[in-house]
């Protein structure tokens, strides 16, 4: 879809069909008629954990609401797979080499962002779960916040006005207050709600009802579960993310004995086991080797997932409210969430590597006035676009400063004319909490080409002979001619980026990490639901 297309399709859209022969009011009436938005994101949700993209998981029948009445991306990436330069990302519209946030450091409040934008277009601006950028949020008329990475039980929120405690589980709370606010919001301006949430974020803590259910089932393997690494780098084989090595006993939920308290009960707990004791029915097992290694798997997706069924009914609850208040027509709403993540794929769990699980991003769309029910995408977009389509989508103008271009294009399905072909990647955490060697690459339509600049190492990957990423090709002959255009393309983005000059590439030049505690706020107690 070329410009002069796009801004008809929008028009048409923002107005209904009666506006095809658009008169010269009808840009003020498509100013008048701007589309609401929610802008649901979860923390760690792999696509693979959502039945549009794979049922082998789990049903989420109301996420697949949104693909089958609107749009599934199925190549939207993560610019840098980790939460807060993800969220840096996405509301500044930038990489994290421009935004100044390439690990867990604080978002600079004074920065421009899409939520600044919209309050000043005249949106209701609303903010509401995880935010995890090391500030009060700006730029929102209303908000209400986790602190850091938040709780799941029984959670504290920042207010402007100071904390509140609740009792519950954190995924219906925070979209009980997100639609608390929508019904309060002045009803005489377009709405902009980002719903955070907290889950499925590591330690993966569901609640009792659908932990109880999930704990029952046996969760398939995927393929790459025992992937051995032959022809790959270092960089995976010495990553602390492996699913069966690396899981702590809170990773597992074992039970501390009873007596230990304090630092001896956080040392027990924060210990890798290789020995772990169970109880089947009413006798105990003592598992190891093999058998161990095939129990952490179902533990750990027996709770991940209990975690996203439980987004998935969040989902559903607002998809309810839109119908029940008539706003649905002209609301979009997106199910996101800030990175994937490996469930088990290549024995890894977590994020950070550019490989497919972690940095694909789940993307589903429904907005009745401008998307045809089960359109499907698979142009390559990332993060960076999503300011760019929200400014886009109130007919606002998309600063020059931000990186991205706006997806609207996508909404008609397939691959727009003249749509990118390459996308780049960096991330910077090394060696983080998870030993995850500093990488930046390319991605195409076809190819991944990977650099480990500290160990001056490459992966290349064919992703049309070899989606699961298991053969590194960079070193076979027969592909040199590929490696040196991939090279080449990667070059021409990080210069096209102004990634030249390589910032955060030490880590003594990386901005500190903090951890944010609302300064001078007065506590505010009882307000629990
Ligand atoms: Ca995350």
């Amino acid at each position: 879809m070329n410009q002069t297309t796009r801004r008809d399709f929008l028009r048409v859209a923002a107005l209904g069909v009666a506006a095809l022969a658009a008169p010269p009011w009808a840009r003020a009436a498509a100013k008048k008629d701007r589309p609401n938005i929610i802008y649901i994101m979860s923390d760690d949700h792999a696509a693979q954990a959502i039945s549009a993209y794979n049922d082998k998981l789990i049903q989420t029948p109301s996420m697949d609401r949104l693909a089958k009445e609107g749009l599934r991306c199925d190549r939207i990436f993560a610019t840098n797979s980790i939460c807060t330069p993800s969220r840096a990302t996405i509301l500044t519209g930038q990489y994290s080499h421009i935004n100044g946030v390439p690990c867990f450091n604080p978002l600079d409040p004074k920065r421009p962002t899409v939520a600044k934008y919209l309050q000043a277009a005249g949106y209701y601006t609303l903010m509401i779960g995880k935010w995890h950028l090391g500030s009060d949020p700006v730029g929102f008329d209303d908000w209400e916040v986790l602190p850091g990475q938040g709780v799941y039980h029984d959670p504290l929120f920042y207010t402007a006005e100071g904390e509140k405690k609740y009792t519950g589980y954190v995924t219906e709370i925070t979209t009980d207050l997100a639609l608390q606010r929508l019904e309060k919001r002045p009803k005489d301006k377009p709405f902009f709600a980002m719903v955070h949430h907290k889950a499925p974020h590591r330690p993966w803590e569901p609640c009792d009802r659908l932990a109880k259910i999930w704990r029952a089932r046996t969760i398939p393997e995927p393929a790459t579960l025992w992937d051995d690494y032959a022809t790959r780098t270092d960089a995976i084989r010495e990553c602390k993310q492996k699913v069966f090595d690396d899981m702590t006993r809170t990773d597992l939920k074992l039970e501390p004995p009873a007596d230990l308290k304090g630092p001896q009960r956080r040392q027990w707990m924060g210990h890798k086991p290789t020995e772990v004791e169970i109880e089947v029915n009413g006798q105990k097992q003592t598992l190891t080797g093999l058998e161990l290694k095939k129990w952490k798997y179902q533990r750990y997706m027996q709770d991940y997932l209990a975690c996203c069924a439980a987004v998935d009914e969040s989902v559903g609850q607002i998809l309810a409210w839109l119908d029940k208040t008539g706003l649905a027509e002209n609301t979009l709403i997106i199910y996101t969430s800030d990175q994937g993540f490996f469930l088990g794929e290549h024995g890894l769990y977590d994020k950070r590597f550019m490989y497919e699980d972690s940095a694909r991003m789940p993307f589903l769309v429904r907005w009745p006035r401008g998307i045809k029910p089960g359109t499907t995408s698979a142009a390559l977009g990332i993060n960076c676009d999503f300011a760019p389509t929200f400014l886009d989508l109130a007919g606002e103008k998309i600063p020059a400063d931000m990186q991205g271009r706006s997806l609207v294009p996508l909404f008609a399905g397939g691959k727009p004319d003249g749509w990118r072909s390459s996308i780049y990647y960096r991330y910077y955490h090394d060696p983080g909490d998870h030993n995850t060697a500093a990488h930046y690459g390319v991605r195409t339509d076809t190819h991944k080409l990977i650099y480990f600049w500290r160990r001056n190492q490459w992966e290349c990957f064919d992703l049309v002979k070899d989606p699961q990423e298991l053969k590194n090709v960079y070193n076979d002959p027969a592909e040199q001619a590929t490696v040196a255009k991939l090279k080449a393309e990667l070059y021409r983005l990080k210069k096209e980026l102004g990634d030249e000059a390589d910032r955060f590439a030490n880590n003594e030049d990386q901005p500190k990490e903090t951890s944010y505690v609302q300064p001078g706020q007065k506590k505010k107690k009882g307000a629990a639901q």
